[in-house]
């Protein structure tokens, strides 16, 4: 059985195929600059083939267009009907209230995503526009979509309400609904099966550290609270949001600069966190090298989100009544091994020990860091969305 993952962007598309049998991805592709000058295709399968030319793609439906004719292809042989493809999952990032589990995409389900654009007005209508082309492309085969937010939903109502007068909750569902669902509930499942804990009285923590980090406390596989709010610009500072602070900077700041709110909004999502502090960039690697040369905001950066990670993991543990297991994943989490090990020293109090050596040389690998006393076992465990998307959309299709 094959299952093709989408994930649609504003002026990017991106596509992963699988054989469901062995869990392989036998094609994929990147279309870039959909509806931009220089548009690109990448694109690379099974048989060896890879791509990587400058293509028109005036629209997501060109976009779709060549990535059927490509898998198409006689030549490669990745398919040769449409028919082979079961399935279509594709990545939503909000389902507001709406979405507690990936879906089949009906007319009624689409409705429901459009009533999440305020809340996602730069993702859901490109996610959106990625279902619709591909139900008039590849009629007949079912649409799933798997939303950002689903893992989330299991929350209780004191961790996703925020202190603001009612009314904003009922009339325009301003409360917490958290992101990066997909990978949490990916590499939560993961680690439920590495555990050697009882399922239900499990208590996880999963931290996703990439360009964009949010944390996740899971009481027995189920999300009770996470970092990321009504948008994903609340939590630990990132690559270049500011996180969580003082919700009374935002008016200081538009009076100062005389800016229109929309400019405090690009500054606290652009311009923000370690690249904001550092001056020098929002990867990890940079500020890495940056700091190794003695630049104080560099290192500066790199304490902050360190700290604030500590942080946000010990108002977990709280929320949680303690922690059974950690797990790191994604860009920084998979590979930064200097900010896994600050991390894990600010928890040592807990008599959370890793191996030091072993989380030196850990990288993109699935690993257990802890050592055998340690009070609380922490895994590296990369996350794989497009696996995760696929997995859903058979679930929830019955397809298995
Ligand atoms: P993601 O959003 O999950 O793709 O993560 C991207 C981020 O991971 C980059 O911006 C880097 O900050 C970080 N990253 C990737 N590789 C490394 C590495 N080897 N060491 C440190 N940080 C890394």
């Amino acid at each position: 059985m094959k299952i093709l993952v989408i994930n649609s962007g504003s002026s990017s598309l991106k596509y992963q195929l699988f054989d469901y049998d062995n869990k392989k991805v036998i094609a994929k592709g990147l279309c870039e600059r959909i509806g931009i000058a220089d548009s690109n295709f990448k694109h690379e399968d099974a048989s060896g083939r890879v791509i990587n030319e400058g293509r028109s793609f005036e629209s997501h439906s060109d976009a779709v267009r060549t990535m059927i004719d490509t898998l198409l292809d006689p030549e490669a042989a990745v398919i040769e009907s449409l028919d082979e493809i079961a399935a279509v999952g594709h990545r939503i990032v909000h389902g507001g209230p709406y979405f507690s589990k990936p879906t089949e995409m009906t007319q009624a389900s689409k409705d429901a995503v459009r009533k999440c654009y305020p809340w996602s007005p730069l993702h859901n209508p490109a996610n959106l526009t990625g279902v619709e082309v591909c139900e008039k492309l590849m009629p007949g085969i079912p649409q799933v979509g798997v939303f950002d937010t689903a893992f989330h939903q299991t929350m209780p109502s004191e961790a996703y309400m925020y202190g603001l007068p009612y009314r904003y909750y009922e009339d325009h569902g301003v409360r917490r609904y958290g992101f990066h669902g997909t990978s949490h509930a990916f590499v939560a499942r993961r680690a439920a099966e590495l555990t050697q804990c009882e399922g239900e009285q499990h208590r996880l923590i999963t931290c996703h550290l990439g360009n964009g980090s949010s944390f996740t406390a899971v009481k027995g596989g189920k999300c009770i609270d996470t970092s990321m709010g009504l948008t994903p610009l609340e939590g630990i500072m990132m690559g270049t949001r500011c996180g969580s602070i003082d919700p009374a900077i935002v008016s200081f700041i538009a009076k100062l600069d005389g800016d229109e709110a929309k400019d405090v909004d690009y500054i606290m999502n652009h311009e923000s966190g370690v690249r904001g502090i550092s001056g020098v960039s929002s990867d990890f690697r940079d500020l890495h090298a940056a700091a190794s040369q003695g630049n104080d905001r560099a290192k500066l950066a790199l304490r902050m989100f360190c700290y604030q990670a500590v942080k946000i993991i010990g108002s977990y543990i709280a929320a949680l009544g303690g922690v059974d297991s950690i797990v790191f994943t994604a860009g920084i989490g998979e590979n930064d091994d200097v900010v896994r090990q600050t991390i894990c020293d600010g928890l040592r109090y807990l008599g959370l020990i890793i191996d030091e050596e072993l989380n030196r040389s850990t990288r993109g690998k699935e690993v257990k860091i802890s050592t055998d006393e340690s009070s609380v076992e922490v895994f590296v465990i990369p996350t794989n969305e497009e696996l995760s998307i696929a997995i859903q959309t058979v679930e929830v299709l019955g397809l298995v």
